[in-house]
């Protein structure tokens, strides 16, 4: 349930600079809980709530690290939105929160760390690699890592994102 014992004015100013500013266009009519496909597994939050909360400048009912990690990205929550809110947006920007805080999904991780020694999010395996030698393909598909300008471009949005220290801080 939430309270409204801890509103945070600087926070929602803080989420809306960072790209979560149509929390406020919601008028809770909950379509989002409903058409997301991952709400039933959220231990907690649903997408609604999280609208809510942030909206509402709840900022420790918002960064909700279990609902705001087992959202998949899906933008099912988008396009059904009569508001256009762009829940997406603000559960990005309050991943984003967490993440300067040093909470992070180990999976998630894993998948970062995969993108920094790959150029893949996905880590190619044995299987896969099978089937792509029978149909004469190369055992890993491309990536930035097989152009040195790419790669060159890679390395200084890792850089310049910290990207490698956020995952492992
Ligand atoms: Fe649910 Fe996230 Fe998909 Fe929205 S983007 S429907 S919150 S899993």
């Amino acid at each position: 349930m939430l309270t409204l014992k801890k509103v945070e004015t600087e926070f929602t100013k803080e989420l809306a600079a960072n790209g979560g500013s149509s929390a406020e266009l919601c008028f809770q009519c909950g379509t989002c809980s409903l058409k997301c496909p991952s709400a039933k597994m959220m231990t907690s939050l649903r997408p609604a709530y999280i609208m809510r909360a942030s909206r509402l400048g709840l900022k420790d009912e918002a960064l909700d690290v279990d609902a705001l990690w087992q959202c998949t990205t899906c933008y099912t929550c988008v396009e059904w939105c009569p508001c256009n809110v762009q829940v997406v947006d603000v559960i990005t920007a309050l991943r984003n929160m967490l993440v300067a805080d040093g909470e992070m999904y180990e999976n998630h991780k894993k998948v970062a760390r995969s993108l920094i020694k790959n150029g893949h999010t996905v880590e190619n395996n044995d299987k896969i690699k099978k089937i792509r030698k029978e149909l004469g393909l190369p055992e890993n598909p491309g990536t930035v890592m097989d152009s040195a300008s790419a790669k060159a471009d890679f390395d200084k949005v890792l850089k310049s994102t910290r990207f490698a220290q956020l995952v492992d801080q």
